[in-house]
């Protein structure tokens, strides 16, 4: 084992203060036997500029973490039909398909709101002194010891245990771990602005979360509430030089128009209603077989499953990986055992899922081939109501009501029934996080 020191005490450091790093900061911090910190890149914890989906699964985790009461109801939205989306044809605006959440807590039902906000209401459930702003991973270096050094931009370094890479699609923690892994950009370009609600209210959108959907791009339009409205679109753009469009460069009318020369009149005034709006070129890569390395390095959030924003859960699926790693340190401390064992297990549990998640995406992808395969080439309506029926189906709907506590608690069932039918011990081959502990305290009473 490479983690253990003397004082029983788990050096951990968290590289990234977005949800994941903020998701994990709070669930580290219920273990007495960890020692964490948060590294952030930018010199304050902050989202500026986009809007984010609150899934029924994800205010369940938001309430685990005590994070959920800091939303106040002014600051998010739920249409008042309690449907979580509504796919329109974009040329006609006829509705092809509206998700009701029949069942769903009425405090859980799905919502939308400002990143910021979202940041902000983690944050309030995080030790901020040992939130580190302003410190860039630059590198990770093994040590002798087996512990990983890690170097900052600004001089700074520090040694630990545990490296939790909880710093995004452009992750330095994953190419530490998997030097082979690439991302690539998908050929899709986001647009995407927020402007005043009241700024928009004489375009009559329908107060909905509503798709508008075309072969090629979809508009994407709801309120956020705190007064304010988002337009997102995403278009395909095969022909651009993703490498030299940086995340949120400003974008020219034109850019953005293009797209909807077919669509009816309210989806082109509302593309055409800001000239704020910024471009995103999307990256995304393929799936790491496994989100653990060196029995000493995690990944969580989108570092662990670059999927560049596809499910609109990113944040509910970076909360869960936290929530099944602090509840598998607790697992394997409570069972004498080590790091390694609490990593194997949250890869047992986290990498089939996003298996699953892959699996759905190459299912799009199939799809929108076989769309653009067709000769002569679907209408606009035909290719739109293939994609309503294959894409946004409710068939993907569970992916949001996902029980990572239950899949957690089953996994532990599985792991005892799997050393019980063995006859194995827990402590076989690893040496134990209480051990260590308790090899402390003796060194510490000589
Ligand atoms: C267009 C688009 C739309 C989306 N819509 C939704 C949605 O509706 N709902 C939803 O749930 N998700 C959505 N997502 C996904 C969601 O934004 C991400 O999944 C989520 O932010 C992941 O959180 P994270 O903490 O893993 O990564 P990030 O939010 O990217 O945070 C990573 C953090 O790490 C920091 N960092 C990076 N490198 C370093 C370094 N070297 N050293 C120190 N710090 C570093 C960064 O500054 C950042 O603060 C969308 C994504 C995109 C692109």
């Amino acid at each position: 084992m490479t983690t253990q020191n003397t004082t029983g005490i788990i050096k951990v450091a968290v590289i990234g203060g977005g949800p994941a790093g903020l998701g994990a900061a709070i669930e580290l911090n219920k273990l007495p036997f960890v020692d964490w910190n948060v590294y952030e890149q930018a010199t304050a914890i902050r989202e500026i500029g986009a809007g984010i989906s609150i899934q029924p699964s994800t205010w369940r985790l938001l309430e685990v973490m005590g994070a959920a009461k800091n939303f106040h109801s002014k600051n998010i939205y739920r249409p008042r039909d309690n449907h979580a989306v509504q796919h329109r044809n974009g040329r006609t605006g006829e509705l092809l398909y509206s998700h009701g959440q029949e069942g769903t807590p009425l405090d859980q039902l799905h919502a939308r709101t400002q990143r910021s906000t979202l940041q902000q209401a983690l944050l309030k459930e995080v030790d901020q002194s040992r939130v580190h702003v302003a410190h860039r991973l630059v590198k990770v270096e093994r040590q002798l010891s087996g512990k990983l050094k890690l170097r900052f931009e600004n001089g700074y370094s520090d040694e630990v245990d545990l490296v939790v890479g909880a710093d995004g699609i452009r992750s330095v923690v994953r190419d530490y771990a998997f030097p082979e892994h690439r991302i690539s950009y998908t050929g899709k370009t986001a647009y995407r602005v927020i402007v005043p609600e009241e700024a928009i209210a004489h375009l009559n959108i329908p107060d909905a979360i509503t798709f508008w959907h075309g072969p090629d791009s979809w508009l994407y339009t709801c309120a956020l509430g705190g007064g304010k409205y988002e337009i997102t679109s995403m278009a395909r753009e095969l022909d651009k030089d993703a490498d030299k469009v940086s995340w949120g460069q400003h974008a020219a009318i034109e850019d953005h128009t293009r797209h909807f020369k077919e669509f009816l009149p309210l989806v082109k005034d509302v593309v055409a209603f800001s000239n704020e709006i910024k471009q995103y070129a999307m990256f995304a890569g393929p799936r790491l077989d496994r989100i653990i390395a060196q029995d000493s390095v995690v990944l969580v959030g989108d570092a662990s499953h670059p999927l560049s924003g596809a499910f609109g859960a990113g944040a509910g699926f970076a909360l869960e990986d936290v929530y099944t790693l602090g509840q598998a340190l607790k697992w394997a401390h409570e069972n004498n055992l080590g790091i390694a064992a609490a990593l194997g297990l949250v890869d047992k549990v986290r990498s089939p899922h996003y298996e699953k998640l892959y699996d759905i995406l190459n299912e799009f992808g199939n799809t929108d081939s076989y769309i653009r395969s067709q000769n002569p080439p679907l209408s606009f309506d035909d290719a739109v109501a293939i994609i309503a029926k294959e894409i946004w189906s409710i068939r993907h709907h569970w992916i949001y009501d996902y029980d990572i506590q239950q899949v957690w608690k089953d996994a532990v069932e599985a792991e005892k029934s799997r050393n019980t039918v063995a006859g194995g011990s827990l402590l076989k081959g690893t040496q134990s996080l209480n051990n260590i502990s308790i090899a402390a305290e003796a060194q510490s009473k000589l």
